[in-house]
């Protein structure tokens, strides 16, 4: 591509924007580091709180039925309503979580993996890849009903066939005394699309697959995930993964946990509902910084919507609003953007925009491994001396110089 001349790319990305400090550092990094390269064809959702509240949430509803139509879409973070942003926004009602739509209507499967950088040692000195975490979405804790007992008395678990058929019923326990009761549920066709998902994601991505449940103890709510994920193994993927020289591995969450501190990454854990909450955070922070943490929604349709793994970064934002420069870090978004235009080239057939997108990461990241880098970064970096951070601005900037210079050259 010569310098001056502007990169194509043909089919339609579906932009959602959001709010806060992420909202500001959305708009800097596309001025900055993407539109002086890239003529983008962007289908723009605005999911800012405000917006939300004035189409009263069709707005999310409306972006993601469009990330199904094009298959590929970016999000940036988004506020999650709570009382205090009602009043703090004046908002009509506590409206549901954007993330939480859209997953709900693209059913798909959460993929987390950390950008790998040289100066940044992860917490466990033997993670030299990257370890991916697929989180199954849907049903578990997350949709559970729970009671409180406070009287002596008998808990079951009861399930009424439509059919009329005679009743399922288990006695959970007879309480003495106070005490609490949850009922929780999941359906073989989510834990099978997750499955699916986890599959195509880790061929994909060329890494083994690791998936951990506790079928000693749940022998039939936990050993049903295992028994659908060995049947979508057997049926649909042994011989693509024999092929590519790739595994798929059942074992304990407690033995997964114990033995991925021994590994050396390179692989895709898929974890139920909780496992993923809890241990994304955990390899988050093991691997350096929320910021460093990049995260994909992949549908059973193959429909790809990419986002940062962190929140609106509101401390942030509020000295923003004072006037104060903040020292940001954008890689998460930035990786948003990569993610999403590695993979509109890959199904487009235009590996000039991949090439583009692998280009902006090498730059992003042989910028931190310069010594230019965010408050975050800077903290934990392998230096012999103390680094300075960087205000956010000069960050983008100083990749910005980097990719002029690939551009340049290629
Ligand atoms: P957060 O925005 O992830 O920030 C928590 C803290 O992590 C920040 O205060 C900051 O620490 C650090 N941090 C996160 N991202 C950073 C970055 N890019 N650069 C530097 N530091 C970073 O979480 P939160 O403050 O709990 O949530 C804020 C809002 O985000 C909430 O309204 C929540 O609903 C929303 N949220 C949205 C999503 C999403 O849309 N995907 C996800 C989570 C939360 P220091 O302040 O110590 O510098
Ligand atoms: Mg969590």
């Amino acid at each position: 591509m010569a310098s001056g001349d502007k990169l194509k790319v043909i089919n339609p990305i579906v932009e959602l924007d959001g709010d806060e400090m992420t909202r500001i550092m959305w708009a800097m990094v596309k001025d900055r580091l993407l539109l002086p390269f890239l003529d983008l064809n962007l289908k723009y959702y605005d999911l800012h709180i405000k917006h939300r509240d004035q189409t009263d949430d069709n707005v999310t509803i409306e972006a993601a039925k469009a990330v199904l139509k094009h298959g590929v879409g970016v999000k940036c973070a988004t506020i999650t309503a709570n009382k205090d942003r009602i009043k703090e926004y004046g908002l009509k009602q506590e409206w549901k979580s954007p993330n939480a739509t859209i997953r709900g209507i693209l059913d798909g499967t959460v993929f987390r993996a950390p950008i790998l950088i040289k100066n940044i040692s992860p917490a466990n000195r033997n993670w030299k890849k990257p370890i991916h975490i697929g989180r199954h979405a849907y049903g578990d804790v997350y949709s559970n009903k729970e009671i409180r007992v406070s009287v002596p008395g008998k808990a079951e678990v009861v399930f009424t066939p439509d059919d009329g058929s005679q009743p399922l019923r288990q006695t959970i326990q007879n309480f003495k005394g106070p005490g609490i009761v949850q009922g929780i549920h999941n359906t073989d066709a989510s834990i099978r699309s997750f499955a699916k998902a986890c599959f195509t994601y880790g061929y994909d991505q060329k890494v083994d697959v690791w998936f951990s449940a506790k079928d000693t103890i749940s022998k039939t709510y936990d050993a049903t995930f295992m028994n659908i994920f060995y049947e979508e193994y057997e049926k649909n993927w042994k011989s693509k993964f024999e092929e590519a020289d790739l595994k798929y591995f059942y074992t304990l969450i407690d033995d997964v946990v114990a033995r991925i501190v021994k590994t050396e990454g390179g692989l895709l854990w898929a974890c139920k509902n909780y496992d993923g909450d809890v241990m994304s955070d955990m390899l988050a922070s093991a691997y350096g910084s929320l910021a460093l943490m990049t995260s994909a929604l992949v549908s059973p349709q193959g429909c790809f919507m990419y986002e940062a793994a962190h929140g609106t970064v509101q401390r942030h934002y509020y000295k923003h609003l004072k006037g104060e420069k903040t020292s940001t870090n954008p890689m998460a978004i930035i990786f948003a953007w990569t993610g999403c235009l590695k993979k509109r080239g890959e199904m487009d057939g235009m590996p000039e925009v991949s090439n583009f997108a692998q280009n902006l990461e090498t730059a992003a990241i042989e910028t931190i491994e310069s010594g230019i880098m965010t408050g975050d970064l800077s903290a934990i970096a392998a230096t012999d001396e103390a680094l300075k951070p960087v205000y956010m601005d000069d960050f983008i900037d100083a990749i910005k110089d980097r990719i002029k210079q690939s551009v340049i050259n290629t």
